[in-house]
């Protein structure tokens, strides 16, 4: 009686083709994953600003839309001490995986406010740049997600300072005023852990293109992690620079860098915008770090 053809195979053969079967199968499940990335849709808020928002937006597109991972859409509000347009001013938050705040201006009104925070603790994306954290000293939820703000009459009611001292997270509940900055000045962003998603491959220092070094925020910061400062020279404090938090089921990616359109011309402020709103929407980081990642002694342009 004739045996199966199959053990009449030599080991080894059979051994090869197994082999080189599931290599094939991971390669094609390699570029599966690079073909179908996922792309996903961040909105950004602006119209009002003290700072040029018509001309750092497009910079703030770029910036996401360069990693090939976003698509990004523009809400702009009503401008300043416009009567009309807010009955009709409804950004449709829930559309989007994430929501990228260049706003700085008039309280929103309380139907979007109340969409807004119902997004982010059910789970949505926040990202906050530079002025963003200026904005709405008087709305506490919104306070809640930034975790740090300044100006608006910010002081020790607001929450404490944050900051490092001699390689300590010191929370400072002394009196006084909320935000501050120095001179502009390329100036070093030092991580401090370089554990987390965002920040895991970036050098210890790298140095950022020219811009407002914002000092002694405060705010309630609970859910607040600290992963990166840069040393002021004004309060002699190094001062958050890329935080992170949760607020309810959402995520929130804060950076106070982003003073102007060459501020965000950098290639540490393009990569930390990519990975802090793709951690946002999903907890992790896949965009990977560029070669040409600064360091510690030159500001490189993206
Ligand atoms: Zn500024």
């Amino acid at each position: 009686m004739a045996k199966p053809v199959r053990t009449l195979l030599p080991f080894s053969l059979l051994l090869t083709v197994f082999l080189a079967s599931l290599w094939l199968g991971q390669a094609a499940k390699d570029e599966d994953a690079a073909a179908t990335a996922k792309v996903y849709k961040v909105l950004i808020i602006d119209g009002q600003n003290n700072h040029q928002w018509a001309v750092t937006t497009p910079v703030l597109r770029q910036a996401l839309e360069s990693s090939e991972r976003f698509e990004v859409e523009v809400s702009t509000s009503p401008p300043k001490g416009a009567d009309e347009g807010w009955d009709t001013w409804r950004p449709a938050f829930a559309d989007y995986d994430a929501v990228l705040s260049n706003y700085n201006g008039e309280l929103w009104p309380e139907p979007v406010r109340d969409a807004f925070e119902d997004y982010v603790k059910g789970g949505g994306a926040f990202v906050v740049v530079h002025a963003a954290n200026n904005a709405f000293p008087g709305w506490p939820e919104y306070n809640e997600m930034i975790g740090l703000g300044g100006w608006g009459r910010r002081n020790e009611a607001n929450g404490p300072y944050i900051y490092y001292k001699e390689g300590q997270l010191v929370r400072d509940d002394s009196k006084g005023r909320g935000g501050s900055h120095g001179k502009q000045w390329e100036f070093p962003v030092q991580i401090v852990d370089p554990t987390h998603p965002i920040t895991k491959g970036m050098p210890e220092t790298w140095k950022h293109a020219k811009d407002e070094l914002y000092s002694e925020l405060r705010g309630p910061a609970r859910n607040m992690k600290v992963l990166a400062t840069s040393p002021s020279k004004a309060t002699k404090r190094d001062e958050p620079m890329i935080m992170v938090l949760e607020y309810g089921k959402g995520r929130v990616f804060h950076t106070p860098m982003g003073h102007a359109d060459y501020s965000m011309q950098c290639e540490g402020f393009f990569t930390t915008l990519q990975r802090g709103t793709e951690w946002a929407i999903t907890g992790g980081v896949t965009i990977p770090m560029p070669e040409n990642f600064p360091g510690s002694d030159a500001v490189v342009l993206p």
